[in-house]
């Protein structure tokens, strides 16, 4: 299923494929061989400004708005059965474009479409709005709306299942979408657009913008017709988008970066929970936002957990992504290589025993960073605080479990958590006591649709997913109606 190299990735606007107006594009580059794959159309604010009109006038005038919702839901089923038609080349897109395991980028596949089915299902009755009369004389009721132009800005880990993940509702409820995928991983979201435009959508429905955060990102941010962001990205990025719109006061929902914990205590089934810890941080290259990147282990077993975490990474297959075989393959970037050994290096200055596995000497042209352990370390180290977003994972041993929860808590994120014990009623208590917006008993990364998903404290703002979705892609308006001739002061009446 070879990429056609020749072929560069364009703009999606208004219904068509265009290059920039500036004519500029850039390179996006193979994490495997770092060398360029195609080139991309560069996109800035001309087509963010173009993209937005179009998406404006779709809602405004187009058929979108006034189509039935039945509809408008046939049309994101089409898009799920296009999907799924081509799930094989989405997953071999996906892992050319990122390094991430092919066996990975498969189901990453599978979700995308069913991000589109399910809120095809669901978008009928969820959006359904309340009713209540009032002694015969008032009725209050709400409706949902769309909100018109929806922003989205994406990350490159895992971009097609996080676009569609954003895509799906805010169609399905009603608006139109201006994507801006990250730049070092395009391809996917071209392929979207061809999707979507196979799927006939009417024109500026949906439109992708290629570019650059600070310019691309940055218009779409300031764009006054751009009535929402939905973000996924790093907290600092977050930060500075809020910064940016605050004039604007536009709807923002922030799904931002993870520091989180696994949780291991002395009566865990010791397996499942070695296999969790293992597959929860050395998965998707450790480039996951949820990933468990610190393991707090209780120290009666610490010794026998890390010698079976030892032995678990020398065994893990390094690999090209499109090996069916691969377990973990090359990180996104040079750049992003170069961040993640700067903290190993920094784990070492801390004073940290460095434990790494060995990469395949076939592997050097490109960006692998071998499964790494990072043992001795203590709570105040950056390697302990900061995101690493790599196959990199800080051990930390905890007495009991008031100790266990404190170190879980000293970090500025709370996106997800972990906690390993056969004791149910301590694993509901850690549980509800670790600040995190998402937090695993037993069990790894499994989420049914329905459930939202999002992070506190410097995680993220807001929820996505399930009924939180519809809330945050509509405006809720009341209404109110008097059934009877109810009483009203009359200021200012003669008698
Ligand atoms: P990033 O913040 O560098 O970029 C994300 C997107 O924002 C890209 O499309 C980028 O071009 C754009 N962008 C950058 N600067 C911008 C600006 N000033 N204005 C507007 N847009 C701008 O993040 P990344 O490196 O692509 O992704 C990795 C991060 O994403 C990690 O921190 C990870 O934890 C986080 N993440 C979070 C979740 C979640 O659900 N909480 C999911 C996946 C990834």
């Amino acid at each position: 299923m070879p990429i056609n190299t020749d072929k560069k990735v364009m703009q999606y606007i208004n219904g068509e494929f265009i290059p920039s107006q500036s004519g500029k594009s850039f390179r996006n580059i193979s994490p495997f061989t770092n060398n360029m794959i195609n080139e991309v159309a560069e996109g800035g604010s001309a087509e963010i400004n173009a993209a937005v009109a179009a998406a404006k006038e779709a809602f405004d005038n187009g058929p979108w708005g006034k189509m039935k919702v039945a509809e408008r839901l046939d049309y994101i089923r089409k898009i799920a059965d296009i999907i799924d038609a081509h799930a094989d080349e989405i997953a071999y897109l996906e892992a050319v474009d990122t390094g991430l395991p092919i066996s990975q980028t498969k189901k990453q596949a599978a979700r995308a479409s069913q991000n589109f089915r399910f809120y095809a299902e669901t978008v009928s009755t969820r959006m359904a709005g309340e009713a209540y009369q009032v002694d015969n004389e008032f009725l209050n009721y709400t409706i949902h709306k769309p909100i018109g132009v929806a922003g989205l800005i994406t990350p490159w880990n895992a971009p097609f299942m996080l676009e569609t993940w954003k895509i799906a509702p805010a169609l399905a409820t009603g608006n139109t979408v201006v994507l801006k995928p990250a730049e070092l991983s395009p391809l996917s979201a071209g392929r979207l657009a061809e999707i979507i435009h196979e799927a006939e959508l009417p024109n500026g429905v949906f439109n992708v913008v290629h570019g650059f955060g600070e310019t691309a990102g940055a218009a779409l941010v300031a764009h006054p017709d751009a009535k929402l962001i939905s973000f996924t990205g790093e907290t600092v990025t977050g930060s500075e988008i809020m910064k940016n719109g605050a004039d604007q006061l536009k709807r923002y929902s922030m799904e931002l970066g993870g520091k989180s914990p696994i949780i291991v205590f002395d009566d865990a089934d010791f397996d499942r929970a070695l296999d969790a810890a293992v597959w929860g941080i050395f998965s998707f290259n450790g480039e996951r936002c949820t990933a468990n990147s610190r393991l707090l282990v209780q120290e009666t077993i610490k010794d026998k957990f890390v010698a079976a975490l030892k032995e678990r990474i020398g065994n893990i297959i390094i690999g090209d992504p499109l090996d069916q075989q691969t377990e973990v393959g090359p990180l996104i970037s040079a750049e992003h290589y170069e961040k993640v050994k700067s903290y190993i290096k920094i784990a070492a200055e801390e004073g940290a025993d460095v434990i790494s596995a060995d990469i395949p000497a076939d592997l050097s042209k490109g960006n692998y960073v071998a499964p790494t352990l990072l043992l001795n370390v203590t709570n105040g180290m950056r390697v302990a605080q900061e995101e690493i977003f790599g196959p990199v994972m800080a051990v930390i041993s905890f007495k009991d479990e008031t100790e266990a929860i404190a170190l879980a808590n000293d970090v500025t994120y709370g996106l997800a958590g972990y906690v390993w014990t056969k004791d149910l009623q301590r694993g509901h208590r850690v549980a509800q006591a670790v600040d995190s917006g998402m937090l695993w008993i037993n069990s790894q990364n499994v989420r049914d649709l329905r459930i939202p998903f999002g992070g506190s404290k410097h995680s993220g703002i807001g929820r996505e997913g399930g009924h939180y979705a519809f809330e945050f892609y509509t405006e809720t308006q009341v209404i109110h109606v008097a059934l009877g001739d109810h009483h009203i002061p009359q200021f200012g009446k003669k008698e």
